[in-house]
């Protein structure tokens, strides 16, 4: 009899979880609360705009073109993947710009020009970035950590490149010129972290989009959304839309399947959650002693930060503007504190600006641009304010900022413009907190200490997602979703389905 699976949330893991179960031949149903799928990377349409809501920079294509390659498909057929150069432009108030691309010459040309000693320092840093790489993202980025003797196994390699000291401070021990230590450091926060307390293993980052690229989907992002969705359901997957799951069942130690809001119960084989791990435990798992429990421990954790994000579309187009910039404010340790220690809602900031228009003209009407600009703060726990009544006052803060900085006459271009607060995150992705990427990613809340791919009690509840390991980000979320089917797939009894290249799977008994 064909097993069957349930998947909770189309985020990019669950969508990837979903693919690789059904490209094994288990009849897989993804249940999403929302009228479209995608998770944080959901898509507004506003007066001829689109705007990709999270995520923008696509990096490592390798981990989503393996989706494809399980049932003898290719990526390209089902989205085009269009390189972005350079990776980004980052911008400081005094006036300094650094493109950051794989364009090596003047990448160290650029460097040498502000500390000719750096140069030879970012060799010797690209070669430790290529190391962890290979360790923690090639060997370990899709394993699941089930017990402390895995922990135990992976510890000497992660060691060995001093996991226990920060990204900003090893970065430090390379370069020394201010600027040049956040250009290098700054990756951490596009996945939750703060540069000086996250591992220095998240320097991979580093290494994994100088070996790939950054990449940008024709369409934007939530046509690779829709590419994904495409594949699942060619492949024979259901997806139901404005279906938000109230409960998992469980009996006697086992997930029976999902209760829906008409009451109904849907039985699966196995249930995986990509919702956020405290809302899966404590609202979906509330009746259940595991779930009791185990909300508890993960409310303990430390949370990422929030976001708060404003989509505005312009009458003007901005050629000069790169597809992705960072603009870093006049503090960088600092207001990382106020965002992840006090809870300040500071007085500067620093942004990320999403400038698609500049890849793909057709996301905006003729003759305008799109943009989305991103200021993290900190999370509900921290800063428990009332959005409603901040978010026009912040918004009108960045936008003047904006405007005197960067993008001149920006206020009188404006079209359209809507913004996404952390108390949206928590009320339209049940994300606890407003955590805008799940449990921080400290070496304390890494690999084994991250919430687990299977549930240690109820054998056939797995997760997937943001937070379990590896943790936040396309390649990390999509990784996670390798970990966790490589266990459901063996779990629900080893079945592997060969796809030939013109026909329907053909079952394949377990070994
Ligand atoms: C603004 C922003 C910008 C980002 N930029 C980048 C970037 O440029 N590059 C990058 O690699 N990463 C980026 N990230 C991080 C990345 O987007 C996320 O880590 C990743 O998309 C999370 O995927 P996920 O699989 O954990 O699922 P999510 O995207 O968190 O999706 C979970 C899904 O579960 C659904 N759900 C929850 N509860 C239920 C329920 N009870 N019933 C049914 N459905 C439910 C939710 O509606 C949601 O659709 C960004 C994140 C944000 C917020």
């Amino acid at each position: 009899m064909q097993r069957t699976a349930a998947v909770i949330g189309s985020g990019f893991g669950g969508l990837a979880l979903a693919i690789r179960l059904q490209s094994a031949g288990i009849q897989t149903t993804i249940f999403e609360s929302r009228e479209k799928p995608g998770g944080r990377a959901y898509v507004y349409e506003d007066k001829g705009f689109t705007f990709d809501a999270g995520p923008t920079v696509v990096t490592d294509p390798t981990c989503l073109e393996e989706l494809f390659e399980l049932s003898c498909r290719k990526l390209a057929d089902y989205v085009d993947l269009m390189p972005v150069s350079p990776f980004y432009r980052l911008k400081w108030e005094d006036g300094d710009v650094f493109d950051y691309s794989n364009d090596d010459e003047s990448l160290m040309a650029q460097i040498s020009a502000r500390n000719p000693k750096d140069a030879e320092g970012y060799r010797r840093f690209m070669k430790y970035s290529e190391g962890v790489f290979e360790e923690g993202y090639k060997k370990l980025g899709h394993e699941a950590f089930l017990d402390f003797r895995s922990m135990l196994e992976a510890a000497p390699s992660l060691m060995k490149y001093q996991a226990w000291r920060s990204v900003y401070s090893i970065v430090s021990s390379y370069i020394e010129d201010p600027h040049l230590r956040e250009a290098f450091s700054f990756h951490t926060l596009l996945v939750g972290g703060n540069p000086f307390n996250t591992s220095s293993i998240y320097t991979l980052i580093h290494a994994l989009e100088k070996k790939w690229g950054v990449w940008f989907p024709k369409g934007g992002t939530g046509a690779l959304i829709q590419g994904l969705v495409r594949l699942f359901t060619d492949l024979g997957g259901t997806i139901h839309l404005n279906s938000k799951v109230e409960a998992i069942e469980a009996a006697s130690g086992h997930v029976i399947g999902v209760r829906l809001p008409d009451g109904e119960t849907r039985r699966f084989d196995s249930v995986a959650s990509n919702g956020d791990v405290v809302h899966t435990y404590k609202d979906l798992l509330g009746q259940h002693p595991r779930g009791v429990k185990m909300a508890k421990a993960m409310q303990r954790k430390s949370h990422s930060p929030s976001l708060f994000v404003i989509y505005f579309g312009l009458k003007r187009q901005h050629p000069e503007i790169a597809h992705h910039s960072i603009i870093f404010g006049p503090r960088y340790k600092e207001l990382l504190n106020d965002i992840y220690k006090t809870g300040t809602l500071a007085d500067d900031f620093s942004l990320y600006l999403h400038h698609p228009t500049a890849s793909d003209p057709d996301l905006a009407p003729e003759g305008c641009s799109s943009f989305y600009v991103l200021s993290p703060v900190p999370h509900l726990g921290k800063f428990p304010a009332d959005w409603d009544q901040v978010a026009p006052l912040y918004a009108d803060r960045i936008l003047d900022y904006l405007e005197k900085h960067h993008i001149p006459g920006l206020k009188n271009d404006l079209v359209t413009m809507r913004t996404f607060t952390p108390q949206n995150f928590k009320t339209e992705l049940n994300a606890h907190l407003g955590s805008a990427f799940s449990l921080e990613p400290v070496l304390w809340q890494s690999a084994y200490f991250r919430t687990h791919n299977r549930d240690d009690v109820l054998k056939n509840l797995y997760f997937v997602g943001a937070g379990t390991h590896p943790g936040a980000g396309i390649p990390g979320v999509v990784g996670s979703a390798k970990a966790t089917a490589k266990l459901m797939v063996a779990d629900l009894g080893g079945a592997t389905a060969v796809w030939p290249s013109n026909g329907g799977p053909q079952l394949v008994a377990a070994q």
